[in-house]
This record gives C-alpha cells, sequence and structure tokens, in this order.
C-alpha cells in the first residue's frame, strides 16, 4: 500500500513537472471600453461547451449608443446571425465580438480604438437594462473575459485626467473587480478569500516548527470548503502537492502594476482548474483546507513581484 503511494504521488509530481508553461494571451493595447456603461453581467464561461454560461459581459446603456472598437484592428464580421447584429474586429490573435448592434462599418475596413463600428440594439437576453451591448473576446475557439483587456492598463488609467474615456474604461473595470488600484503598489489583486487576516507576512515565531522565521505569506482563516478566487485574471501556473503547503495552486498574471506578478494559494482542500486554464479575476479555483503544515483551515496567500517574495497586502486593493 505504502509502495501503491509513493507510485502514485510520483506520477502527480511527474504530471505537474510536465504541464505546459502557459502564456497569457497577448492583448491589443491600447485598448478601451467599448460604450460608456456598467457592467451589469460578467463573464461566466460554462465549463463545458455546450453547456449554458455567459461567454462576454454586458454593458448597459441607452438603445442606440454608439460602439466603438475596444482596440485598433480590422472588421472581419459585420452582419447579421439570427436576427442580431454582430460585428467582429480582429487583432491579430485575438478578435472582439459586439452585438446586438446594427453596423456602420464593413468587412475589411480597418479601424482604430475608439473608432465607431455601429449602434447598440434593444433585446439582448438577459439584459436587465433598457439596452445592453454584449462585449466578446475570442482567442481561437475559446472565450477569453473582455475585462483582461482594460485590466492591463490599470496603471495607465490612474493617471489619467478626470472625465477621459480611459477613466471610464477604469470604472468599468472597478465595477466589476472591486477599487481600481492598491495606493502603495498600483496592483489591483482582490482578496481570494473571505474572512480575517489571522496571521500577517512576515517574520514570526513558526507554529509548527515553534522556530522565529519569515511567514511568507499573509493567512485569511475561512471554514474548510469556502471558495477560493483567483486574486487577479491570469493562467494557472501549476497545481500540485507540496509537503509544508499542501494542496498548492501556482496563478501568472502578467505585469501588473509596473511588476510581473504571480500569486500562491495554498493548503486548499482542491482545485478546480488545470495548469494551462485561464482564469478571470474573482473566479472560483478551489476551496479552502487545511492540507500539508497546517494548524487550522485557512488560506495561506502569497505574491512574487518579478519572482520575488512579497508582502501580499500591499498588492491587495481592499486591506
Ligand atoms: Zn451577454
Ligand atoms: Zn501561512
Amino acid at each position: 500500500m505504502r509502495r501503491l503511494s509513493i507510485v502514485l504521488l510520483a506520477c502527480v509530481l511527474s504530471f505537474a513537472a510536465a504541464a505546459p508553461a502557459a502564456a497569457l494571451p497577448t492583448l491589443p493595447d491600447p485598448a478601451t471600453a467599448p460604450v460608456d456603461g456598467d457592467v451589469v453581467r460578467g463573464f461566466d464561461p460554462p465549463e463545458l461547451d455546450w453547456l449554458p454560461g455567459h461567454r462576454g459581459v454586458d454593458l448597459a446603456v441607452a438603445p442606440g449608443a454608439v460602439v466603438r472598437a475596444a482596440a485598433s484592428g480590422t472588421v472581419t464580421f459585420a452582419g447579421s446571425i439570427a436576427g442580431r447584429g454582430v460585428i467582429v474586429v480582429s487583432h491579430g490573435s485575438v478578435r472582439t465580438t459586439y452585438e446586438p448592434v446594427a453596423p456602420t462599418t464593413a468587412v475589411g475596413q480597418r479601424v482604430t480604438v475608439g473608432s465607431p463600428l455601429g449602434s447598440v440594439q434593444a433585446g439582448h437576453a438577459g439584459c436587465p437594462a433598457e439596452a445592453c451591448l454584449h462585449w466578446g473576446l475570442r482567442e481561437g475557439e475559446e472565450y477569453l473575459d473582455p475585462l483582461l483587456m482594460l485590466t492591463a492598463q490599470v496603471s495607465e488609467v490612474r493617471l489619467l485626467p478626470a472625465g477621459s474615456r480611459e477613466l471610464t474604461a477604469g470604472r468599468i473595470r472597478e465595477r466589476a473587480t472591486g477599487p481600481a488600484v492598491s495606493p502603495r503598489t498600483g496592483a489591483a489583486l482582490l482578496s481570494p478569500v473571505t474572512g480575517p487576516v489571522t496571521s500577517p507576512f512576515g517574520m514570526r515565531v513558526d507554529p509548527i516548527t515553534g522556530t522565529w522565521r519569515l511567514h511568507s505569506g499573509t493567512d485569511f482563516g475561512a471554514p474548510c470548503g469556502s471558495p477560493i478566487r483567483a486574486a487577479a485574471a491570469g493562467v494557472v501556473r501549476s497545481v500540485a502537492w507540496h509537503p509544508s503547503y499542501g494542496n498548492r495552486l501556482v496563478l501568472e498574471h502578467g505585469q501588473t502594476g509596473g511588476s510581473r506578478l504571480t500569486t500562491a494559494y495554498n493548503h486548499a482542500t482542491g482545485y478546480i482548474v488545470e495548469p494551462g486554464r485561464r482564469v478571470a479575476a474573482g473566479q472560483v479555483i478551489g476551496s479552502v483546507g487545511t492540507t500539508g503544515d497546517s494548524t487550522g483551515c485557512h488560506l495561506h496567500f502569497m505574491v512574487y513581484a518579478d519572482d520575488r517574495l512579497a508582502d501580499p497586502m500591499e498588492y491587495l486593493t481592499r486591506q
């Protein structure tokens, strides 16, 4: 039995090591929100292709509102699908979609960021307002959260004067995922669990070994089974067992607020996303547990800035 466990563990570890290092999608820059409206329905892709879900975000607007190109590109579709107007703009490796929209552009037309594409029509299914623009982002066959396009620009958004269109983009982002940025680092990580900080980052007496050492992250107390959420949009780099950290998941977020951020989630009961999978900010990725060296149910949350261990509290938007 013991031999079998060792073989199984070896399989798990070799699988984790063999997982491809996923890269963040190359998103067009600069980008802007296509309309001045609040996010009234977020991105909620289904686990399996044929299940219902929401493969974009809905922005509430008045019918007839002008839709702008979220980034520079080429119009690759402008017409009607099942009775609703749809526009698709290609930006190289990704494309943005807009519906329901009456197009004022034609296929093949080059558009620059912010240039008009058409006007919003009423009637998008599930829209709680008078009209909604359904804004989508796709890479190949995969659906991505279009708000990713705005997240990458947070540090720029902050510096612009009031009243500019980019601030509108910032406001949309704020409605969707919380306050814009941490005042100290310019980063915008969300709290990964709902619960109090039970032990901060820094030097402390280790509760397991009794020695004075660095506590490498922030502990959030929460009952086992509570949802763990991605602190920011990113790609799952690894999901593996660690003798001290227990069930550990590492997320890569790319360049955020001036540094390349990586977050790690430890001691979980388990995770529901695999290596290579893209996740949106706030998406549930697993559940709180007490695996590895742990004295009770909690999340040990770690932040690396440019591969160096950092105090997570300096990167969270809510403190
Ligand atoms: Zn929608
Ligand atoms: Zn800890």
